[in-house]
């Protein structure tokens, strides 16, 4: 059996694939393991980088690779991860497996029409998973009580939290031992995918693994995040050569 982790620029990466992702989520779920899954892209390995609290948050976490960067920086440094894990594809994913064992799920997060317009989809989509709940995600800090206190009582067996990172997995891992939620996990913005705001890139740019160029060109205010791409990747370059003389 292959290594399981894969460590880039200090961040614990699954090494699985995408099924095995998501068999793995279940057997957990299933034996009533709790996971908070952070799904993290080069982004997110520089925030981690540059941010304590938030590194010692990702590296408690089970970590999927989200992100065509991570899966080249793994390549560049020889360790075995094959292709991206994306979160939007495991909402999907984890939602089939709901319906099949007719788990609880929470949705929060989003802009309130959103929200309402992702959980109605899904709800469609995945008739047998129950939906006992959903939140926008534009909540000030003193009705976090009320939200946890609404998911606790849910016991959802999944809890997806799309809040934008790092602010999803803070939320997150402030209130982990009271929200009673088998597998917790920072979605981004899935939702808004989900509901038919946003597009996904083509899978034409998918396959040329250009997905960010994409989301670039039609969200260009997002330069300034994606300025992390190229300092992610000039970073584990030096590594890898500095390690080598
Ligand atoms: N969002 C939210 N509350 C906030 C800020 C953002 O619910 O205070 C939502 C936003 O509407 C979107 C999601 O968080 O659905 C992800 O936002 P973004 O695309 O900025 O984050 P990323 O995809 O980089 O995690």
């Amino acid at each position: 059996m292959s290594k399981q982790v894969a460590t880039i620029l200090g961040v614990p990466f699954s090494t699985r694939g995408f099924r095995e992702t998501v068999a793995y989520m279940v057997e957990r779920i299933e034996s009533g393991q709790k996971t908070h899954v952070v799904t993290a892209n080069p982004e997110i390995v520089m925030m981690a980088r540059e941010h304590q609290g938030f590194r010692s948050i990702v590296e408690q976490a089970y970590v999927v690779p989200d992100g065509i960067g991570i899966v080249y920086a793994a390549k560049w440094t020889n360790q075995p991860i094959h292709e991206r894990v994306t979160g939007v594809e495991l909402v999907e994913a984890l939602m089939a497996e709901a319906g099949k064992h007719e788990w609880r799920v929470y949705l929060l997060g989003a802009k309130p029409e959103v929200i309402r317009l992702a959980a109605d989809k899904l709800a469609a989509r995945y008739p047998k998973a129950r939906l006992v709940g959903y939140h926008d995600g534009f909540f000030k800090e003193d009705e976090d009580e009320q939200i946890v206190q609404e998911i606790a009582e849910a016991r959802p067996h999944l809890l997806f939290v799309a809040l934008g990172a790092p602010r999803q997995e803070h939320w997150m891992a402030r209130h982990r031992e009271r929200l009673n939620a088998s597998l917790m996990m920072g979605v981004g913005g899935s939702f808004d995918v989900i509901a038919g705001k946003v597009k996904r890139a083509p899978e034409f740019w998918q396959k040329l693994h250009l997905e960010w160029f994409y989301r670039l060109a039609s969200e260009p205010s997002r330069w300034k995040r994606q300025l992390a791409i190229p300092r992610f990747v000039a970073t584990v370059l030096k590594e890898k050569w500095s390690s080598r003389s």
